[in-house]
């Protein structure tokens, strides 16, 4: 059973755009104190190619939270299972993270590092699925605007498969409607 039903975006198209991002970040963060934070695990990719694309000096850390799990249709429950190993009070703070959907991870994320006192607070994001979201999030620094499709690949999982695909892909729904 073939359960990738489209490529979205396209190795290429995926380095060129964050090969933008890192240019752009760099420029914006001269000068400054920067830690990158990664969300675990969806972001992998898309953090390891973007830290390689800024080239001023910067801190990176991870956190981790519980989001769709192994089904395909968001909670809202937002937990931390792994926090951040550095302080961010004082200094400037950039999420990076995969998706952006009904916006209520972000929105917990915010609230929770914006108690920490960072000198800024801002977010880049791989991608973005304007059509669902719940809550007046959005990312500072973007890559792609998609349609409301449930997406694999470059670190973006299904039940925990799929993350090494070098591409963003539609997975075909009998992948998770089970037919
Ligand atoms: P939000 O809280 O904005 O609804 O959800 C954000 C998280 O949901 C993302 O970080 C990602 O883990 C997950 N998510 C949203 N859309 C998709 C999708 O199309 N595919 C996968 N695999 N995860 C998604």
């Amino acid at each position: 059973m073939n359960t990738i039903q489209e490529i979205l975006l396209t190795e290429e198209q995926i380095s060129t755009r964050v090969q933008e991002l890192g240019a752009q970040i760099s420029a914006d963060y001269q000068g400054k104190d920067l830690v990158l934070v990664g969300i675990l695990k969806g972001a992998i990719c898309f953090f390891s190619d973007l830290i390689r694309k800024v080239s001023i000096p910067v801190n990176v850390d991870f956190m981790a939270v519980s989001s769709y799990g192994s089904s395909y249709q968001t909670s809202g429950a937002v937990r931390i299972l792994k926090d951040l190993d550095l302080p961010i009070e004082g200094r400037h703070v950039l999420i990076v993270e995969d998706i952006v959907d009904t916006g209520l991870t972000l929105s917990y994320l915010k609230k929770n590092l914006l108690s920490r006192n960072p000198a800024s607070l801002k977010v880049a994001a791989l991608l973005d699925k304007p059509e669902r979201r719940q809550v007046d999030e959005h990312a500072d620094y973007l890559g792609f605007t998609i349609p409301d499709e449930f997406v694999v690949g470059y670190g973006i999982d299904y039940a925990e498969q799929y993350r090494s695909l070098p591409y963003v892909a539609i997975l075909s729904p009998s992948a998770y409607l089970g037919s």
